[in-house]
């Protein structure tokens, strides 16, 4: 059990829109940060009370369903939850984390910091590795939001020459045509949206074949990968613009979080 610290927001809008299907009520926030003060039998092997720890939202693996018998890896298991999409999130003042799901943050990431990087952060940093990227190749980041500007930090961390994209709103809109985005790339480039459009994707057919591009989905990362990214973070001190709002605000969350205006990353402070 985490006594949660930040519960960083969500999607807010598309849960009440039922975008993802919730079935509600929810309890929502997918990013929570927090500390450890309690223990299951299982868990204790893996931790201790006092521990700072992220929550990726990724629980209950069964172990069983045809998706874990192919991948052995939680994110795609037919019968698992996502905290604060299909099952309950971190905007509490305790939540239970998945005890194989969590990650330990550095000491040199703060809990306002490390909340971002928990969904965001690693949604990032898994879809630099989807593309496959060789070291020294360049990058280019569509849409410097939340995501995109903590790209632009791993991307250079990591050593890629990186070409920051955004003219809003028109770059959202440019970000969200993706047929533009590959004229961007070269040869065997590799193209991987990490928005997610519920009006899906148009590309272009001369394009893809002719480029011989790639497109590639991303499911936020792997646990190991979100490690990396933690490493990374403390090593090169990289940082998440954050916009902390009190508890008293979070009804105008929905508003906020699709605001065309809206800088970074949104943060409700429940002790405030
Ligand atoms: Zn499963
Ligand atoms: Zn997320």
């Amino acid at each position: 059990m985490i006594k949660v610290h930040i519960p960083k927001t969500m999607p807010a809008a598309q849960l009440v829109e039922g975008t993802y299907q919730s079935s509600l009520p929810l309890v929502p926030s997918h990013e929570p940060v927090g500390t450890v003060v309690a223990l299951g039998k299982d868990a204790a092997k893996q931790w201790k009370i006092g521990d700072r720890v992220g929550a990726l939202l990724f629980r209950h693996m069964c172990g069983t369903c045809s998706h874990c018998e192919a991948t052995r890896d939680i994110r795609f298991c037919g019968n698992g939850d996502f905290a604060g999409l299909k099952g309950d999130g971190g905007m509490a003042e305790y939540m239970i984390g998945g005890a194989d799901n969590m990650l330990l943050l550095p000491d040199e990431i703060s809990f306002v910091q490390g909340a971002p990087l928990v969904c965001a952060g690693a949604t990032v940093w898994g879809g630099i590795h989807a593309s496959k990227i060789k070291p020294g190749e360049p990058i280019g980041i569509i849409g410097i939001g939340g995501l995109g500007s903590l790209g632009v930090q791993f991307a250079k961390a990591l050593g890629h020459p990186v070409v920051a994209i955004d003219n809003r709103p028109e770059g959202r809109q440019l970000a969200t045509t993706n047929h533009w985005a590959l004229k961007l790339l070269r040869p065997n480039g590799a193209f991987v949206p990490l928005g997610l459009h519920v009006e899906g994707f148009r590309l272009d057919a001369f394009d893809l074949i002719f480029q011989q591009l790639t497109v590639v989905g991303s499911l936020v990362s792997t646990k190991e990968q979100a490690k990396e990214m933690l490493q990374c973070v403390a090593q090169y001190g990289i940082k998440s613009w954050i916009t902390e709002i009190p508890l008293q605000r979070a009804g105008e969350l929905p508003k906020l979080y699709m605001s065309p205006h809206l800088k970074g990353r949104l943060d409700v402070n429940i002790s405030a």
